[in-house]
This record gives C-alpha cells, structure tokens and sequence, in this order.
C-alpha cells in the first residue's frame, strides 16, 4: 500500500476508541490543553512539578524543528516529572486546582447540546487527568460521560497514589503518539446519507495531524503566543477561521446549523 499523505495507514491503537455518532448533522471534534483550557496542562505540569520551564522549551523547540518526535519529548517532560516523585494523583489534583476552562467553553457545549451536536475531546494528554479537570469545570454528568479520545496514564506500581507511573500512547507507532486524523477519518468516512459535517478546535502542535481532515477548522489564538497550528495551517495554505474563546464560535456554528436547516 503506497503512503497517502491526506490517507496514511492507520497506526495500530492500543486503546480501544468510543462508538461513532450515527445520524448526527454535526460533529465536534476538540483537542482539550490550551483549546478548551486557557493553558496546556501538560506543559504547566513540567514546568512546576518537572524539569521546568527552560528544559521543556528547548524539548518543544526540538519537536518543532523534528530533532525530537512529540512522542519522545512528551515521554522525557512527564518522565522528569515522575523523576521528582511526583505520584499521579497528586499530579491530577495539582491540575485540578490550577487549570481553568476557556470562557466560553460552557455556552459552546450547552450550545451544542440543545442542538444535538456531540462533542469529542481529542487530546495528545492523558484520560484520568483530563476527566479530573473536568470533573471541576462542566456538570458531573457530562465530565464523566463526554467522549475523550487520547492518550492514557499507566501505573507501574501498586501504591494507592500511584508513586511510578508513565504515558500510555494510544498510537505507539506514530511520532505523534496520538495521531488525531484517526479520530476524524472515520466521520468522513461514512456514506453521503449518514455523515455529519466534521468541525475541529485545535491550537497548537498535536493538532497538525488532524488539521487537514475536518471539514471546517478553527483555531484558537493565543495572547501569549504558542499559535503553533496558526502558522502551519498558514504556511501550509489549510483553510481555517481563528477565534480566541468559544464565545466568538457559537454564531458562527449556529448560522452552520441554520444554513443546514434550510438547505
Ligand atoms: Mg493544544
């Protein structure tokens, strides 16, 4: 099978995936550090509790410049974090406490609930830390039921609090760890009757994989800088629509919605 650049092989996922939304209109797709939160929780995780500030910024800026696959660099800053002996559930409430939702993410989610839109959270972090976050910011209800395709934490000891624990790649084989595409194709995939138009929220690195497979991409400016996934999808020609909180993307979904009511 030749490599299709826009199709590539699937990468062998060792987490199983939620079943797909059938009949919807809509689909959202987000990634979750730094689209939904204001800050990448993995990236204040190193700084605070592991190899710090300097050490991660030289890591994310071998990444950029593919010195380092994500997966690689993403494994040595939770690696230095562990290093410290910090166990994961005091990781977990570390991020509890300290990071926040975007402003508009509520009205977005109840937005889309009331129009029967699912959200996904597509996410190159870890499963129990992402719930934990959560857990404080939306109704338990739905911090506990959205769907959450990511990467997981594996525990390597039998301590309570989980003193040794390490990243779970869901796709080991692909330099992303997690190749978001794959959370995406499968919508696009479907037959003309049943597949809903795909919109996917990103901002930063992780998100190139997918970037070219929604339908409508948004990405979200950031006043501190970061824009990674702005200057690809720029460099790159990959049409998308910025916005810098939730709130400035409802009009724009609800006249997609209307639109597809009237078509
Ligand atoms: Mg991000």
């Amino acid at each position: 099978m030749s490599a299709d650049p826009i199709n590539p092989v699937a990468p062998e996922s060792t987490l199983p995936y939620p079943p797909l939304f059938k009949g919807k209109k809509f689909v959202v797709l987000s990634d979750w550090d730094g689209t939904i939160t204001t800050k990448d929780s993995n990236d204040f995780m190193t700084d605070t509790l592991g190899m710090g500030v300097e050490g991660r910024r030289q890591l994310n800026h071998d990444i950029l410049t593919e010195k380092d696959t994500f997966r690689d660099g993403f494994r040595k800053m939770m690696e230095s974090v562990v290093a410290n002996g910090h166990s994961y559930e005091e990781c977990k409430e570390h991020l509890r406490a300290n990071i926040q939702l975007d402003p508009g993410f509520l009205e977005f989610y109840n937005f889309c609930k009331a129009n029967d839109i699912p959200i996904i959270i597509v996410s190159s972090g870890m499963e129990p830390t992402i719930r934990a976050v959560l857990s404080n910011l939306l109704p338990a209800e739905a911090a506990e039921t959205i769907p959450i395709i990511s990467n997981d934490a594996e525990y390597l000891d039998d301590t309570p609090e989980h003193k040794k624990w390490t990243i779970k790649y869901r796709h080991p084989s692909s330099g992303f760890g997690h190749d978001k595409s794959q959370s995406i194709i499968p919508y696009t995939s479907l037959p003309p009757d049943e597949r809903p138009v795909t919109i996917f929220f990103g901002d930063g690195v992780s998100d190139m994989s997918a970037a070219k497979h929604a339908d409508h991409l948004f990405v979200k400016l950031k006043s501190f800088g970061e824009n990674d996934l702005a200057a690809y999808c720029t460099r790159e020609g990959i049409p998308h629509r910025t916005f810098t909180d939730f709130s400035d993307v409802v009009p724009v979904v609800r006249e997609m919605v209307e639109k597809a009511k009237s078509a």
